[in-house]
């Protein structure tokens, strides 16, 4: 479990997916002046650093975010998801990627809350260096937990102001994170009925990975919004990331039209060979 650094994958089309759907979260519920809080089951480092030799040795961004960049015909919500992380970077140079929790951390307001959880014992400790030199605005709002999330977040829900995102992204390199995260889903429903849970799982060759949607949609009377991007054909040695998908119960009700709109674009120009296609489908509660 603790081999994988975030590092390696910053950036890369899984990235992109996940962050272009949570900044659509984030915006939506900054609509109500309603505070909320924001939880981070499994956090990583915070941003990370492009030409470093993590993110540099498979330069994954290449294929993710570094073919957003330059465009100038980047169509509604691809265009709101690039100028977040534009906001990291300056001089128009792609230099930083932000994690999740630094893109949440950007959009809460002074009553918002963040909670992160991290379990990795170097990635907590830059996860909380990378915090401190953002400064004492996100440190204000933010707890950070050397914690297991699955097991964590159990405590923080519901937060006391009942409107809340809970982003569940294991690295799935534990075959049980595929189970883990649909108890997670199912204890904090309990908890937390209408909270906004968003899961990030990958298409890779293993059973686990191809049955969890469908087993996230059985969880009984929850709205539910499951959006998936394949960037290739699965290779013949059965190894790789070749694709990825969120799976969010209680979504904002705009999010899959929003999706609709730029999905068949965003297949197109992260495509690594014609197998590239994706998903879009959606539950009422
Ligand atoms: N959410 C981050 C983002 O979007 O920028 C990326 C997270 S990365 C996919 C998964 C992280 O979870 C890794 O940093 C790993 O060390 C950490 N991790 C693994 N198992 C964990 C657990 N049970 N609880 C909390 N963190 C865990």
């Amino acid at each position: 479990m603790f081999s994988y650094r975030h590092a390696f994958h910053a950036g890369n089309h899984a990235d992109v997916l996940k962050h272009l759907v949570l900044v659509q979260l984030l915006r939506y519920f900054a609509q109500k002046d309603a505070p909320y809080w924001y939880v981070d089951t499994h956090a990583g480092a915070g941003i990370y650093a492009l030409e470093g030799d993590w993110a540099g040795k498979n330069a994954e961004f290449e294929t993710g975010i570094a073919r957003l960049w330059t465009r100038d015909d980047l169509p509604g919500i691809v265009a709101e998801y690039v100028d977040e992380i534009a906001a990291f970077n300056e001089d128009d140079l792609l230099r930083h990627y932000p994690g999740s929790p630094f893109i949440a951390a950007q959009a809460l307001r002074e009553r918002d809350r963040l909670r992160l959880f991290e379990l990795h014992p170097t990635e907590i400790d830059v996860l909380r260096r990378n915090c401190r030199q953002l400064g004492r605005e996100i440190e204000r709002h933010t707890m950070i937990y050397a914690a297991d999330g699955f097991e964590g977040v159990k405590a923080l829900l519901p937060p006391p102001t009942r409107r809340g995102i809970v982003l569940i992204d294991p690295s799935y390199e534990d075959k049980r994170d595929y189970t883990r995260v649909l108890q997670c889903l199912e204890e904090g429903l309990k908890r937390f009925a209408t909270g906004c849970f968003a899961i990030w799982y990958p298409q890779v060759q293993r059973l686990e990975s191809q049955q969890l949607a469908g087993r996230l949609a059985r969880v009984p009377g929850r709205s539910w919004l499951h959006v998936s991007l394949t960037v290739r054909k699965p290779s013949g040695d059965g190894l790789g990331l070749y694709g990825s998908g969120m799976f969010i119960v209680n979504p904002p009700w705009v999010l899959e039209s929003a999706l609709k709109e730029i999905m068949p674009w965003l297949t197109g120009v992260l495509a690594q060979d014609a197998g590239a296609t994706f998903t879009l489908e959606s539950r009422e509660g």
